[in-house]
């Protein structure tokens, strides 16, 4: 129904080593499926074993700093000459586990985007707020804090990822109707700003995502491929689910 490339990411959090790495390059190489693009994020150590990798690389999280005294931190252009092309920014578990903020979510994204790399914003409600049914207006939070740090303009270089914190490595995904009904939603939010974006804009469903229940989802009209945890720690399985994309 539209002509959006899909893309599937794999973000393998803090799991895997070097020998994955070499076990998901000799998977993924030369598997060119039509219309989607790959894309793995692994731990920043190990980006320099993907130095063969003919998809995509990211890093799960940057500094909002472009370099100095921030130790322990990885940089923007860091993650560029290390072979990233995108970059995860406002990760549940970071804005969990790092108290990571709206603002400071703002500033990673201006961060990533003035170095050139692709930001891919995650977005998304906790339990207690989809429960409530507040959740749009809590996604539109999350969305105006980029929104009004960047201008809309930005969102042509830009992914976002839809992740219901309820539904991260809980095996609990969400319905094939609640995600499209979110992913319309965030579509129609870019609209208010500019409406060619909007169309343009890839929105990636993440949570729990599987080869069994990708291509239900991944065929929802503004779902635009996938986010994917666990399921991208194993090579046949994380392919499966690239091809459950065309
Ligand atoms: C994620 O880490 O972004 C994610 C969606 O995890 P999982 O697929 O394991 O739920």
């Amino acid at each position: 129904p539209h002509s959006r490339r899909h893309l599937v990411a794999g973000n393998w959090k803090m799991n895997g080593n070097s020998q994955l790495a070499t076990q998901m390059v000799a998977a993924l190489n030369g598997q060119s499926i039509d219309g989607v693009d790959i894309l793995v994020c692994p731990p920043s150590l190990y980006l320099g074993d993907f130095k063969q990798a003919d998809f995509s690389l990211g890093g799960q999280n940057l500094s909002e700093f472009a370099s100095g005294a921030h130790t322990g931190e990885v940089s923007a252009s860091m993650l560029l000459e290390a072979g990233c092309k995108y970059v995860l920014v406002g990760h549940s578990e970071r804005r969990t586990d790092n108290h990571e903020s709206n603002d400071l979510v703002a500033k990673k994204v201006e961060a990533a985007l003035k170095n050139g790399l692709i930001p891919v914003l995650c977005v998304g409600e906790p339990e207690s707020i989809r429960e409530d049914g507040t959740y749009f207006d809590f996604i539109s939070a999350q969305l105006d804090a980029v929104i009004e740090l960047v201008g809309i303009a930005q969102f042509a270089h830009m992914v976002v990822a839809y992740e219901p914190v309820w539904a991260i490595g809980t095996g609990k995904t969400a319905s094939p109707e609640q995600a499209q009904e979110v992913h319309k939603f965030i579509r129609d939010h870019i609209a208010k700003g500019d409406t060619d974006i909007s169309q343009k804009l890839q929105i990636l469903y993440g949570g729990s995502v599987k080869s069994a229940n990708a291509k239900e989802l991944f065929s929802q009209p503004d779902v635009d491929g996938g986010l994917i945890g666990g399921a991208s720690l194993d090579p046949q399985e994380f392919l499966n689910i690239c091809q459950a994309a065309k």
